[in-house]
């Protein structure tokens, strides 16, 4: 378990992070979003203790991370990539932290073997490619077997095949009863891999919110409609109560999952639709409207954010 309470980080005058509380549970994966410059990977710098708050406090499993013993075995972070040593060898890499740090070496294989590096560990990671950069950080969070563990940004710049593997990881890793946290910028990224949704913007607290409310309350319902005759069926849906709007192009639109009705309405009166099609709204959209938001409260600082845009339910859990 990861809690934040009030945590506070100033740049000078900017606010990176600003009175985040939440807390990350253990058994699913939480996913960490905001756009660039949100404040995530600031964050994650200080749950791990590489970056000091300026107000506030950081807990793993109620202990600060310096006075965590093995810190290693205790939580795994994938924070930047490209901090691997270029020179060395990734058998090489891994086996310098396990020695460090009181893990066996038979370990080091176990991992290689976990992020699929066995065949190039004695490659020089400075040949590899970003995806394999991305698994060798991997293996040295998963080196020490830790309860906790934190992916900053995991599936920037892979492909298709890695982006698949990484999800299916967190996944495992969260079944096993581990506490998974994992940053993006990307929400339809974190739609196919978290359970529970924190969103930032600006450093603020956004959304705390399991992943299935955020997608009921934010993926609107509705059904687009063509015909050719126009006037008519907007009569008939006008006389059964249902609110109809232009959508551009000669489509209109109806809120809600009303496409069976509409239907009926239309062949009772011999309508005829060249389309009937149920739509849902993007959760990308969702959540540019949600961060876009914490732009605007930026300018006028006189307002409380998120209950003002969004309602007591936001902030939730
Ligand atoms: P994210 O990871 O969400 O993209 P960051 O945590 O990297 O966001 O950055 C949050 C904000 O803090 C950005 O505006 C960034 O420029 C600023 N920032 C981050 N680290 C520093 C630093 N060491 N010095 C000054 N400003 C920083
Ligand atoms: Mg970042």
């Amino acid at each position: 378990m990861i809690e934040l309470v009030g945590l506070t980080k100033r740049y000078g005058e900017k606010v990176a992070v600003n009175d985040l509380t939440f807390t990350v549970r253990p058994g699913i994966v939480t996913g960490f979003l905001g756009p660039n410059g949100a404040g995530k990977s600031t964050t994650m710098r200080m749950i791990l203790g590489l970056d000091h708050p300026t107000s506030g406090d950081v807990r793993i499993d109620g202990k600060h991370y310096d006075q965590v013993k093995d810190p290693l075995t205790y939580i795994g972070a994938l924070l930047d990539a490209k901090a691997t040593h270029g020179g060395r060898s990734a058998f090489n890499h891994l086996l310098c932290l396990a020695q460090s740090n009181g893990i066996p070496t038979s370990r080091v294989h176990e991992v290689l073997d976990t992020v699929g590096l066995t065949a190039v560990a004695r490659k020089k990671a400075k040949g590899f490619s970003l995806g394999m950069g991305q698994r060798l950080g991997i293996a040295g969070a998963l080196l020490g077997d830790p309860r906790i563990l934190m992916f900053d940004e995991p599936v920037n710049g892979l492909d298709p095949e890695g982006i698949h593997w990484i999800r299916n990881l967190m996944k495992t890793l969260a079944a096993q009863g581990r506490t998974v946290f994992v940053s993006s910028h990307l929400m339809s990224e974190m739609a196919l891999t978290a359970d529970h949704l924190v969103v930032i913007g600006q450093g603020r607290l956004l959304a705390d919110t399991t992943m299935a409310d955020f997608i009921r309350q934010n993926s609107r319902a509705y059904v687009r409609i063509r015909t050719p005759q126009r006037e008519r069926l907007l009569d008939v849906l006008h006389q059964a109560g249902i609110t109809v709007v232009e959508a551009g192009g000669g489509a209109l639109e109806v809120e809600g999952g009303k496409a069976e009705k509409i239907g009926e309405l239309a062949a009772q009166h011999g309508i005829v639709l060249h389309e009937l099609s149920p739509q849902q709204a993007s959760l990308e959209e969702a959540f540019m409207q949600l961060t876009a938001e914490s732009v605007e409260y930026h300018a006028h600082a006189d307002t409380t954010p998120v209950q003002q845009a969004w309602g007591a339910d936001w902030k939730g859990a």
